[in-house]
């Protein structure tokens, strides 16, 4: 089927009318509103019965309803009601955040259901345009669309929420005002050319960062978004929150007292994303602040509403590197057992984590020493590291073992530390750390260790002297690995006491 407009489809079912083919870009409502201009049925409630039965089906500009009888009055000419819901608005985008269970009704009403009640049931329709999902275009898309074929299109990507950017002409969307909305719902049908130039919100002046964030938090809508039921990857709420939780404490929000500390965290969150708050749809992030957190807080406490996708998005974006790091992080949440995941957040909460890792890594303690000394469960001290990337299992550990004894061995020898560290495969800072809490040890080790690196150079003068018989001493101390100037600073009792004649030559 040609997508310019040619290649009509004729449907017995629909008393032969023709229809225009449905882009592979373009929005269910947008092809509703180009066919309506091409059958010139005056009034939209017509239309909206010889598609889908029902007066007001056609008038939605969001999540499409009554999609049953659309599909079968073309025929499933357009694929069946889940693939046009996913494929063909923003349901795909909307749905991941929504739950199972919420996922199944508005499933269910985009296929038969009242068709006022979508947003109701999302509870997202607080703002006042009255859609979570307002119409959104980009001016350049629209002129092109004009002069190739007289009329422009909705594009769905350009409709997912946290979408600000057009990305073929990189510039910001503009988004149609409440009065346009409110046309749309007094039985218009509207296409981004029928807008007047006042139904369009004003557009910030935005720098290079703003655009930087925008393609960034668009980017992991798209990467989020289910193009298809199959595709379809729902995150329940509690797990949701539990993975922000978990990652906010392991980034360090976490105060000692197992409380997450939004004030540094918004702050940070407020300057990464400086400037966005004047971008409309992002007025939400000026009120992230103080203790209580704004949106990140709702976002990370045991808060009744749901929270719109931007905003998950915006969060996710700040603190996952990566659309496949959250995922990777929300499976291993969403699979603990309740019991477990409490023990696990309250300990994560407290920054255990970090404070084993210090033990563990920089301490060289075992993760059975770590453990003990933080008062929790070998088992949880081994997840923890485990999950925080540590690897703890990678040196046997070596306090209580034959390895301590000949770690004290040879450091009762003198000998030195990288010898001790590479020759009994034990970290530098573990040996560090063993003298360090073992005062006697150190001074016997200081002592040996001084007294051998003393006879080294002594005996390395010597030998110097000795292969270079009558030489002057201001020549001797030229000559390279000599060691008079190491015993002239440390030894100086031995060279006068012991080579009197030596100042002589
Ligand atoms: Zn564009």
């Amino acid at each position: 089927m040609d997508e310019h407009g040619v290649g009509f489809l004729e449907l017995p079912g629909l008393g032969g009318l023709s229809l225009p083919p449905l882009r592979s870009d373009e929005t269910l409502y947008s092809w509703v509103a180009r066919y309506h201009v091409l059958s010139s049925n005056a009034c939209s409630r017509t239309t909206s019965r010889q598609l889908f039965g029902n007066p007001h089906a056609a008038l939605r500009t969001d999540f499409p309803v009554q999609l049953d009888a659309l599909v079968e009055r073309t025929a499933g000419a357009f694929g069946g009601a889940a693939h046009i819901a996913h494929e063909h608005s923003a349901f795909g985008a909307f749905a991941p955040f929504l739950g199972v269970d919420l996922f199944g009704k508005v499933s269910q009403a985009m296929r038969a259901g009242d068709s006022f009640a979508i947003g109701r049931m999302m509870g997202l329709t607080t703002s006042r345009i009255g859609t979570p999902a307002p119409l959104k275009s980009c001016a350049a898309c629209a002129d092109e669309d004009v002069r190739s074929h007289y009329v422009a299109h909705w594009r769905v990507e350009q409709q997912l929420p946290g979408a600000r950017v057009c990305p073929k002409h990189r510039v910001l969307l503009r988004v149609a005002t409440e009065s346009a909305h409110s046309r749309a719902r007094r039985q218009q049908l509207i296409l981004p050319h029928m807008l007047n130039a006042d139904e369009w919100g004003e557009l910030p002046r935005v720098c290079t960062s703003v655009m930087d964030a925008l393609q960034r938090i668009e980017f992991w809508g798209r990467a989020l978004r289910a193009k298809s039921e199959q595709e379809v990857r729902l995150f329940e709420t509690e797990d949701l929150r539990d993975t922000y939780v978990r990652q906010a404490a392991r980034e360090g929000w976490s105060g000692g007292d197992g409380r997450l500390m939004f004030r540094p965290m918004c702050h940070q969150l407020r300057s990464r994303f400086a400037g966005l708050e004047a971008v409309p749809g992002f007025e939400f992030i000026a009120a992230a602040h103080g203790v209580t957190g704004g949106f990140v807080g709702s976002l990370l406490r045991q808060y009744p509403g749901r929270q719109h996708p931007v905003k998950h998005l915006l969060l996710l974006a700040f603190l996952f590197e990566s659309p496949e790091a959250f995922l990777a992080a929300y499976d291993e949440t969403a699979t603990l057992a309740a019991a477990e995941r409490r023990t696990l957040l309250t300990e994560e909460r407290a920054g255990l984590t970090q404070q084993l890792k210090t033990l563990v890594q920089e301490q060289g303690l075992s993760v059975c020493r770590a453990a003990d000394e933080l008062g929790m469960t070998v088992t949880l001290a081994t997840k923890c590291l485990q999950r925080a990337g540590v690897a703890y299992g990678t040196r046997p550990r070596v306090v209580g073992t034959d390895r301590e004894k000949q770690v004290e061995l040879m450091l009762r020898r003198g000998d030195d530390p990288p010898l001790i560290a590479s020759s009994l495969r034990v970290r530098r800072s573990f040996i560090k750390d063993y003298l360090a809490a073992r005062p006697e040890l150190r001074e016997i080790w200081q002592n040996r260790h001084f007294e051998r690196k003393r006879d080294a150079y002594r005996l390395r003068f010597l030998t110097t002297l000795a292969e270079n018989p009558g030489v002057p001493i201001k020549k001797i101390r030229r000559l390279p690995s000599n060691g008079f100037q190491w015993l002239y600073n440390n030894d100086r009792a031995w060279l006068v006491e012991n080579l009197p004649g030596l100042w002589h030559r």
